[in-house]
């Protein structure tokens, strides 16, 4: 759903002039860096682009789902880098709060992160629980007016940028399975939580993961999310189901970007004395790449038009994800291939971007977890 098309465009327009003038010149140095800099940061923070989604009486742009993955499309053509700083606040960092919190932690924590002041972070996998995340082994055990959390996180977003952690932790230890999870709240700085070092990745540096370590981490009992023991894993499946339809949009993004690249130095490179883009088999490539985003941009308009017309969108918002995480993947590889030894080489974008997207394919739920999912709620749909 489109509110206010002109207000919209206006802000579509001033993001990808955003990305054109600022973000698209500084890819190299953040690759090079590991870091985002400072004043690219501010800029990100003026511009609104850490809420989003985050409603407006709480300094938020409130975004309608089709509207969030129309600003993620421009926002991903450039370095995922970019995305991921805002991208917590925006998503998995926020929306436990917007979604399940009390008025009380609305008011206190989603102005901070709508403004940027501060980063959150989403605090679910753990060494042994990945992909099965109601298996997480995190303790949160009530002491008074307090909880008390032991346990390590996994590879969190934007962990050592953080002021607020969203953290999944057991609260019943006699109750197996997701019922006995529930959502905290941790501020940074609690003493017990401790961070491990740096991640490091494959791609996409200047986005930061680590290990998020609770050793008798004292927790007021009013962060527990909503106030409520037992729902935090429901919480933690909510967000999910929003950010993997804001993944595919990602994903749509970068692969437009990944093949006007492409598609310019074939029409610039010359063998056997005509431009490479003149050759049916690099043309094949090219026609493939531009028919799968196609369809990848229109799964992510519907799914995300229907979730704003109150539908239920599990499953499309999991077709979306495997299907945008997987094309992105072919369209980079074909990439790399159109720029031939140049696109193995790291002078142009085509290497950075072949090893960024990689991601897209693991976080938010594995490629196979999506397609559990979708299976899944096939077979439930057919049994009714
Ligand atoms: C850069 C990065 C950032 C991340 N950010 C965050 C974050 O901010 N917060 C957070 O909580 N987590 C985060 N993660 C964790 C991420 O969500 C997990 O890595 C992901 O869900 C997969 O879990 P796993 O790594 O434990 O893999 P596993 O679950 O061990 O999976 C390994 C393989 O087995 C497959 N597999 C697992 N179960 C099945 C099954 N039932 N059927 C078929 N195949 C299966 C998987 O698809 C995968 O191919 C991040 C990870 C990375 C790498």
């Amino acid at each position: 759903m489109i509110r206010d098309p002109e207000t919209l465009n206006l802000l579509l327009d001033s993001v990808s002039r955003f990305v054109r003038e600022r973000l698209i010149p500084n890819e190299e140095l953040v690759a090079e860096t590991d870091t985002i800099p400072t004043d690219i940061v501010a800029e990100i923070r003026e511009l609104g682009l850490f809420g989003l989604s985050i409603p407006e009486q709480y300094g938020g742009l409130n975004l309608t789902m089709e509207e969030e993955v129309l600003v993620a499309f421009e926002i991903a053509r450039t370095s995922p880098a970019f995305r991921s700083l805002m991208g917590t606040n925006n998503g998995i960092g926020s929306q436990g709060i917007v979604i399940d919190g009390t008025e009380e932690q609305k008011q206190h924590y989603l102005p901070l992160l709508a403004a940027g002041e501060i980063i959150g972070s989403f605090a679910l996998t753990e060494p042994g629980s990945g992909s099965d995340a109601a298996s997480l082994r995190t303790t949160a055990v009530r002491e008074g007016d307090h909880y008390v959390l032991n346990g390590t996180k996994r590879f969190i977003t934007n962990a050592p940028e953080a002021s607020i952690f969203t953290v999944m932790a057991r609260t019943d230890q006699g109750m197996k399975g997701a019922g006995a999870i529930s959502a905290f709240i941790v501020e940074a700085g609690t003493p017990g939580l401790s961070l491990g070092k740096i991640d490091k990745k494959m791609g996409q540096k200047g986005a930061h993961t680590c290990d998020v370590i609770f050793e008798n981490c004292r927790v007021p009992a009013s962060n527990l999310i909503g106030g409520q023991e037992g729902v935090g894993f429901k919480t933690a499946m909510r967000v999910l189901d929003k950010g993997r339809l804001h993944i595919a949009a990602v994903c749509v993004g970068a692969a437009e970007r990944m093949l006007e690249d492409a598609l310019r130095y074939a029409m610039e490179r010359v063998q056997f004395g005509k431009a490479i883009a003149e050759f049916q088999l690099i043309q094949a490539m090219l026609a493939d790449s531009k028919a799968e985003i196609y369809a990848a941009r229109s799964m992510v308009l519907d799914a995300a038009r229907r979730r704003d017309a109150k539908e239920d969108v599990s499953t499309e918002a999991s077709c979306c994800k495997l299907f945008a995480s997987e094309m992105c993947g072919r369209v980079a590889d074909r990439c790399v291939q159109i720029h031939g030894g140049a696109g193995y080489v790291s002078d142009y974008a085509a290497e950075r971007f072949y090893r960024d997207v990689r991601l897209f394919r693991i976080y938010e739920g594995t490629s196979q977890i999506q397609q559990l999912v979708i299976a899944r709620n096939m077979l439930k749909a057919a049994e009714l």
